[in-house]
């Protein structure tokens, strides 16, 4: 693994100089990457609207990127409408996709002219019909996702298709617009295949409610799910694009639904770094193999997503450039929690001349890291973010 496979030398540089005087944790952010990505997508993609899922990361320089470039959003909670709305972004650019939702909340969002709202259950559509009558509502379908997902998003979130197919009825007769299909086939899903079968059932269902119900949905939420560079390899973007298009091909011909995309991770996960000092480094006994290097950031600020090890960050210290011998290690925060382990059974190397006070640089730390942090366990802070220069 070597820093040139994640990032130029140049912006490497950049990296360093910039958080040296900075206090660690922090992430610091660079713009360009997320504006490059954004792009990229967009040029794979010309025909979707992009709604970014803002959960990913809500740094307001980071929404205001996006706005700048045309951006819409994925809202999740009324703290994300309020925070949204502030930068100026009008509720047309908006949808409310979180299926979990207070009637109140829908009414929140109602009044503050949403008009385009995600559900999975007969409760919530119920609500959406009595607090924002007569607007778009999407379904979402359940997709089986765990195994080729790093993050899976299933079982939470969506409904079989035949709830979807009588969901759509429901909302006709209670006054809403049926108007499409969601399905998210799970956070850094390095399986393409998987959107085949998510678009192939999608497409079975709007099929069905055409021909019997009379009912046309019109668009296509494909969700997240696209990958940002950490160490399990993925396929590129464009890849994905090229398969997912060929599925949209094949199963819809010229007769294309309007397509929305929803990407959080893909468009800021390689824009960050999240800087971290070494607190102390041990053994556990005399004769141990490995460290244990403890760092001031962990499960509990900034390293959630890796519950479970899923996702690997490539991670390079301020001593790999000098000689001398590398030897396995475990990686732990800084909380007293048993829990703050970010890897052990995954054993990275590094140098053996270590010492507290380094540096570990965790790359493609852009996405759920900042907004992934506990606000007062063991009293250490949510985690500082900064945009470079
Ligand atoms: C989290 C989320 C996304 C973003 O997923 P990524 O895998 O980060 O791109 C998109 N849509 C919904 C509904 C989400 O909950």
């Amino acid at each position: 693994m070597h820093i040139t496979d994640y990032m130029s030398e140049k912006n490497w540089k950049k990296v360093l100089d910039f958080s040296e005087k900075l206090q660690t944790p922090c992430v610091i952010i660079n713009l360009e990457k997320i504006k490059k990505n954004y792009l990229e997508l967009k040029q794979l993609f010309p025909d979707a609207d992009i709604y970014y899922a803002m959960k990913a990361n809500p740094h307001e320089e980071i929404l205001k990127l996006l706005i700048g470039l045309g951006a819409n959003f994925d809202i999740a909670s009324r703290y994300e409408l309020d925070k949204i709305l502030s930068l100026g972004v009008p509720p047309e650019c908006l949808s409310y996709g979180n299926t979990i939702k207070k009637a109140k909340d829908i009414a929140y969002f109602y009044e503050k002219g949403v008009r385009l709202f995600a559900t999975d259950s007969k409760e919530d559509l119920k609500n959406l019909a009595k607090y924002a009558p007569q607007s778009r509502v999407f379904v979402r379908i359940l997709v089986e996702n765990t195994n080729s997902a790093d993050w899976p998003l299933s079982r939470k979130f969506g409904c079989h298709p035949d709830m979807a197919y009588d969901l759509c009825v429901l909302a006709k007769e209670m006054g809403l617009i049926p108007y499409g299909i969601s399905f998210h086939v799970g956070s850094q899903q390095r399986d393409i295949g998987q959107w085949d079968d998510a678009i192939a059932k999608t497409k079975y269902l709007m099929r069905s409610l055409e021909e019997e119900e009379d009912i046309k949905l019109e668009m296509i939420n494909m969700g997240g799910g696209f990958p940002a560079p950490y160490i399990t390899p993925t396929n590129k973007l464009s890849e994905y694009a090229r398969e997912i298009t060929r599925y949209l091909d094949d199963d819809f011909g010229n007769e294309k639904p309007h397509i929305i995309l929803e990407p959080g991770r893909s468009l800021v996960g390689d824009s960050g770094v999240l800087v971290t000092e070494i607190i102390t480094i041990s053994r556990k006994n005399n004769t141990a193999l490995h460290r244990w290097v403890y760092v001031d950031a962990g499960v509990f600020n900034g390293l959630t997503e890796t519950l479970n090890e899923n996702i690997k960050y490539p991670i390079f210290t301020s001593k790999d450039e000098s000689a001398g011998k590398w030897g396995e290690v475990v990686l732990a925060g800084p909380t007293c929690d048993s829990m703050d382990i970010m890897y052990e059974d995954y054993k990275y190397t590094m140098p053996i001349s270590l010492k507290s006070g380094d540096r570990l640089y965790f790359l493609s730390a852009g996405a759920y890291t900042a907004s992934y942090a506990s606000v007062e366990f063991n009293g250490f802070p949510p985690i500082q973010t900064y945009i470079m220069e």
